[in-house]
């Protein structure tokens, strides 16, 4: 296999609690209700995935994020060089978002902070986040932004819809729309996004994104630079995004360095993943950036753990 000791940044451990808290609300698919923690290491192994930095989808609830969080912690503690962590918030109650930042950076040493696309009606970069946002550029934070369905879409986008495989990324795409050009991406320039799936259909509809500052002096302001610039200074994950015609369209948005290795286990396996990028054809230092040197990049931390091979 091409790397032995590759950097999985999005990989979801399914806890008891969040089992439980899922099949309220949305509803859990099976593969995820059976997970265990030797599940996850099994998949890292047969992948070749040495660390795994954990995230678990945001919640309403603070006490619900606080226990996920200190969850994932925990799993961290008892393996520090297999699995680190993306802090969940309850993103609708900023008060508490607040209180779980400084709570996860101080108290559980999380690697950053897992965001949605969304919070309801609400899609990153609207002025509902400011105050995050602004702590978050302050502490110069990794961010990784996973799509969640938003409520418009609820009436008809379930588990079992077929219509998630299209919502889904068509939301991560809103998001970074909104991001770039409400300004929030130059606002906090200091902040290290990453966005899930390979962007969305960012890198397929960037000839219409690429054209709304000609339709709108407030987007033009907003990017100065151009949207491709903007776009450039974004990472990208390729969990669900590793056909060849989404890595092409991918490829010619951003170099290897923006670009990182994941899964979106328990729902897809690394082995799948790790097969399908190195199908692909991308050079020796293309794959090495892919598979950790982008991840240590962002959480220096990690090169203790996968070296420099
Ligand atoms: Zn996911």
């Amino acid at each position: 296999m091409w790397a032995t000791n590759k950097i999985d940044v999005h990989h979801h451990p399914a806890p008891a609690n969040y089992t439980a808290a899922m099949k309220r609300t949305s509803g859990i698919w099976p593969v995820a209700s059976s997970w265990t923690v030797d599940k996850s290491l099994e998949d890292m192994h047969l992948g070749g995935v040495t660390t795994a930095i954990l995230s678990v989808p945001g919640t309403p609830d603070p006490a619900l994020a606080r226990e996920w969080n200190e969850h994932m912690a925990r799993l961290r503690k008892d393996h520090p060089s297999r699995f680190g962590t993306f802090a969940a918030l309850p993103a609708r109650d900023i008060d508490a978002s607040l209180r779980e930042i400084e709570y996860a950076f101080g108290q559980l040493e999380a690697d950053g902070i897992g965001l949605m696309t969304n919070c309801g009606d609400k899609w990153l970069g609207d002025p509902h986040y400011a105050p995050v946002l602004n702590e978050l550029d302050r502490r110069r934070a990794v961010v990784f932004v996973h799509p969640a369905v938003a409520d418009c879409c609820k009436p008809f986008v379930t588990n079992e819809s077929y219509f998630q495989p299209t919502e889904l990324p068509a939301d991560t795409t809103r998001a970074i729309t909104r991001i770039m050009f409400s300004g929030a991406a130059r606002r906090y320039p200091n902040i290290r996004f990453i966005f899930a799936h390979g962007g969305g259909t960012v890198p397929f509809v960037l000839e219409r994104l690429a054209r709304m500052p000609t339709r709108s002096p407030e987007v033009a302001a907003a990017v100065p630079d151009g949207v491709e610039h903007e776009l450039r200074r974004f990472y990208y994950e390729l969990a669900q995004a590793s056909h060849p015609g989404a890595l092409a369209a991918l490829t010619r948005m951003v170099p290897a360095s923006r670009l990182l290795f994941g899964t979106d286990y328990p729902f897809r396996t690394s082995d799948e993943h790790a097969r399908a990028i190195e199908g692909y054809g991308f050079d020796a230092a293309d794959l090495k950036w892919i598979a950790r040197d982008t991840a240590v990049e962002l959480i220096p931390r990690l090169a203790h753990a996968v070296g420099s091979r």
